[in-house]
């Protein structure tokens, strides 16, 4: 999009307007939230919520949920910079909302619950009741989430809480990112309470955490999309899951077009960069015949002129088809013929060319 827009200028008045254009009202439609604001990403939502609602006072948190999502990102570490205290309650496996209640002083500003975006719990677990806790709190206690993965419509994961579930349990602050099952661009997005989000653009450093007008055009245009149902909201994993017979296709596809080059293997496919850890959906995979060692093929697959990328099990290369886009297999049937096929086909093939 390289046409003017009009970042901060109001259309109807002509006058200085804010920076997030249709992105709250959008939304709201999809969310419910009152209100919404947009950073550069979901560590600085988090960052910007504590410091603005909690600096100086108590943030009560799961010792289930004091994690670290990749990149050395520690919630205890993020929640010490922003000037909070941490108050921890529960223990790994089992935090109630009485255990929270429990916690509340006079110095509680907020309750924060963070998904476990790239492990799970299982066996003996028990978390708090978002509802039953939020109808609990006192009314100068906020209760927000760190979602993460930013679900909205998407329905390939039922058993994950979306943003709008979050916000109609009554949930005063719902942050995620915005390139996670989402599927825009990065950046970070709180959703909530149209007061805390007021206060939360005033606060001073929001300068510095605010996304580019490139950014906000993106994900206008894909909240468009989602509310329009258009499969280009869909974002790619709703698209691969809701269609195995694609998948297969493109199997049979590589299969004919290499003969005895590849077996069919089942295999998984795993989503939602790594907000999903337990949600493995079947994907179709073709494991190569080639003699090579798979280290040594696999390399030779990312050293192709446009890089493929293979994984290992048992000894054996795998190429899932999950992954793989209806528009690319021309070119990469091509590759595979020149890397994969002896000698004398490759010469047939040449020869046949005018
Ligand atoms: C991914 C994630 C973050 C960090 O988000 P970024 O947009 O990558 O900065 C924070 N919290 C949770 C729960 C996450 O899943």
């Amino acid at each position: 999009n390289t046409g003017y827009n009009n970042l901060e200028l109001d259309l109807a008045t002509g006058k200085r307007g804010g920076r997030k254009g249709l992105i709250a009202p959008l939304l709201r439609c999809l969310t419910q939230a009152e209100d919404s604001l947009v950073v550069n990403n979901n560590a600085a939502s988090l960052f910007l919520l504590l410091q603005e609602v909690a600096k100086g006072r108590e943030v009560i948190v799961s010792r289930g949920e004091q994690i670290q999502i990749g990149g050395g990102f520690r919630i205890p570490d993020i929640l010490a910079l922003s000037g909070a205290k941490l108050v921890e309650v529960g223990t790994t496996n089992i935090t109630t909302a009485r255990d929270y209640l429990d916690a509340i002083t006079d110095q509680t500003a907020l309750v924060l619950m963070v998904h476990r975006s790239n492990f799970a719990i299982r066996g003996f677990t028990e978390s708090a009741d978002i509802g039953e806790l939020a109808r609990a709190l006192p009314e100068q206690v906020v209760l927000a989430v760190d979602q993460g993965s930013g679900l909205t419509t998407e329905e390939f994961a039922p058993d994950e809480t979306s943003v709008r579930q979050y916000i109609k349990a009554g949930v005063d602050l719902v942050c995620y990112s915005g390139d996670k099952l989402l599927g825009g661009p990065q950046s970070g997005i709180i959703s909530g309470r149209a007061d805390l989000i007021k206060r939360l653009e005033k606060h001073p450093m929001m300068r510095t955490f605010r996304s580019s007008r490139i950014i906000h055009s993106l994900l206008e245009r894909l909240l468009i999309y989602k509310l329009n149902k258009s499969p280009i909201g869909e974002g790619i994993a709703q698209q691969v899951l809701s269609n195995p017979a694609a998948m297969q296709a493109r199997a049979s596809q590589l299969m004919a077009a290499l003969p005895g080059c590849f077996v069919p293997v089942p295999a998984q496919l795993v989503v939602g960069g790594g907000t999903l850890p337990d949600e493995f959906y079947p994907a179709p995979a073709l494991e190569c015949t080639d003699p090579r060692p798979a280290q040594q093929l696999l390399d030779a697959l990312r050293e192709l002129p446009v890089p493929v990328i293979a994984t290992v099990r048992q000894q054996k290369v795998l190429l899932n088809m999950a992954t793989l886009l209806q528009a690319e297999m021309e070119l990469l049937i091509a590759q595979l013929k020149e890397l994969l096929l002896p000698a004398p086909f490759n010469a047939t093939n040449a020869t046949e060319e005018p």
